[in-house]
């Protein structure tokens, strides 16, 4: 039995009156795990919290002299539990790539940080029915690891035409892909234990019927992150 993650990815958004909003205003429902994910400089700004802490992004290096990177010792020293991974953002802004990706989850795994690998297809690839075997390629750079390591990692499934754009995947749609997703992973180890997050304008309006497909086991959740009423009607569609 999966239990099911709502995430939040905060991206460049958010201060600290937003922490204390989200710290007093969040309302946890058993079963269910809720993880923030701020900037970086808001992870002490959340005293309190009834949910867990994430970052967007971690250094492949543990130390030296990389300005402005973050080691996932740190990360682990200001309670971070879990990382997004390869963020579409991140793959197409900042031209990260998966030999990197690797590193980074190598990184993550030894501080015992959860990666949230993100993968997800643009709208030409799905346009030209390319996007099962696109997702599919994304996760090959996962054969480096074991399975145990890939069986407690997340998956966040994010089409980079639904992000941000206020267009979501149909729940067939996202069942499908999920579904695929998990017949790849089970080429790398026993794929049922693996979580898989739907990511692509998740909204209180639409996260009962995505969360009730079979494979989509929470959500990473962009815009609607940043509202704590909102966040919290996707919390509560989950259970
Ligand atoms: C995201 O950035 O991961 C995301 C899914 O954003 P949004 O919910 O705003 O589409």
């Amino acid at each position: 039995m999966r239990k099911p993650l709502i995430a939040g990815n905060w991206k460049l958004n958010g201060n600290q009156a937003l922490c204390q909003d989200f710290v007093d205003n969040i309302k946890p429902v058993a079963g269910i795990d809720i993880l923030i994910c701020p900037p970086l400089v808001l992870l002490g700004d959340f005293e309190g919290a009834r949910f867990q802490l994430g970052a967007q992004d971690v250094s492949i290096y543990d130390s030296g002299a990389y300005t402005g990177e973050v080691s996932a010792g740190l990360l682990l020293e200001k309670g971070v539990s879990a990382c997004i991974v390869g963020h579409s953002e991140r793959r197409c802004l900042f031209a990260e790539n998966d030999g990197m990706l690797a590193e980074k989850i190598k990184q993550l795994f030894l501080k015992g940080i959860t990666p949230v690998l993100c993968v997800g297809e643009d709208l030409q690839t799905r346009d030209s029915e390319n996007a099962e075997a696109f997702v599919s390629s994304q996760l090959e750079m996962l054969s480096v690891f074991s399975a145990e390591q890939i069986e407690s990692m997340v998956v966040a499934y994010e089409p980079i035409w639904a992000i941000g754009t206020g267009k979501t995947a149909t729940y067939e749609q996202a069942q499908e892909m999920h579904h695929s997703v998990r017949a790849k992973l089970a080429s790398y180890c026993d794929a049922q234990k693996v979580k898989i997050l739907y990511g692509g304008s998740v909204k209180p309006e639409n996260a009962e019927q995505l969360l009730a497909m079979p494979d989509i086991d929470g959500a990473l959740v962009g815009g609607a992150s940043l509202d704590v009423s909102s966040f919290n009607a996707i919390i509560k569609a989950a259970s």
